[in-house]
């Protein structure tokens, strides 16, 4: 009893198949039988659609998770890698994170990114290790004094997890034949400490042209200096949910966002997002969307550009 039990959900398909047999098993006449065939055939079609859906390299997914105050988000790459940035937090990844993992069929996060070592971004995210198979997790490095977190990365290691100090300024950069990118733009290394706001790391994926940026919780002096290098976006998750520290105007002008994702609870006693930062965000020309009013937030990214519907009004 209370015991945690997972459970995916069986998807059409599955259901087909149960409907099948239960006929098949009742042996009715052979007009039944023609049903059966039917049925069958129905879900191998399914299936095959979701295996497609699962494995396509014409399309990249990105899901903003609508999980209170933090982040997290699952990035499909074309081609079927996944990437996972951030994971909310305690029990965070457990309960929204994981189940929309099973529910994409995935089964092994190949990158999980944890942005900076905060409450609110990496318990979620290594409740996840505990459930997937993870083949890389990247975190921003330097001073670590959570206990907690060095020893869930000890535990990684051992397990094969590759760890990679995406803060010590070498480049990491991933890439697939089906033309994306996964790479990391912050920060530019040196020393300092792995829950600082401004060493949050920021990651870009690309593909087919269109650009997604996610910044963590990087405030204004992180924003100064990338905003030198930095390449316009199509959508961005705003930094550190919408708070006036971040998102400074020089910033917005440089990453020109289409689409701003804010993560942010509904209930919170920060006051986020702030008006100042959702003023300068539409002055950018950016269209928000906020994960405490549309839920769960999906990006379907083509040859076509990128389609960004919130969860609630699909
Ligand atoms: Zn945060």
């Amino acid at each position: 009893p209370g015991a945690p039990l997972a459970v995916v959900d069986p998807g059409a398909s599955f259901c087909w198949l149960l409907v099948g047999l239960v006929l098949v098993v009742a042996r009715k006449p052979p007009r039944w039988r023609l049903l059966v065939a039917a049925g069958a055939v129905g879900a191998v079609l399914l299936g095959s659609h979701a295996a497609w859906m699962r494995w396509r390299s014409d399309r990249l997914d990105a899901v903003f998770l609508s999980v209170g105050h933090g982040d997290a988000s699952i990035v499909r790459l074309p081609g079927g890698r996944v990437a996972v940035i951030d994971g909310g937090g305690r029990g965070r990844g457990r309960l929204v994170v994981g189940p929309m993992l099973r529910r994409m069929r995935i089964a092994r996060i190949d990158y999980l990114i944890v942005s900076h070592v905060q409450s609110d971004h990496w318990p979620g995210a290594l409740e996840l290790a505990r459930e997937f198979g993870v083949g890389e997790l990247w975190y921003s490095g330097g001073a670590c004094s959570n206990a907690d977190f060095r020893e869930a990365l000890a535990r990684l290691r051992e397990s094969g997890t590759r760890i990679v100090d995406a803060g010590s300024g070498d480049p990491i950069v991933r890439s697939g034949l089906q033309g994306w990118l996964l790479r990391v733009l912050w920060p530019p290394g040196g020393s300092g400490s792995c829950d600082d706001n401004d060493r949050s790391l920021v990651v870009e994926a690309s593909f087919a042209g269109t650009r997604i940026l996610w910044t963590g919780d990087i405030e204004e002096t992180a924003e100064h200096r990338l905003a030198r290098r930095v390449a316009r976006a199509d959508i961005l998750k705003v930094a550190h949910h919408g708070s006036h520290t971040s998102s400074s105007a020089a910033f917005l002008a440089a990453v020109a966002p289409s689409y701003a994702v804010v993560s942010v609870s509904k209930y919170n006693r920060f006051g986020l997002p702030d008006e100042k930062v959702l003023a300068r965000l539409r002055q950018a020309g950016a269209r928000i969307l906020r994960t405490d009013r549309d839920g769960a937030i999906t990006a379907a990214v083509t040859a076509a550009g990128p389609s960004v519907n919130p969860a609630k009004r699909l």
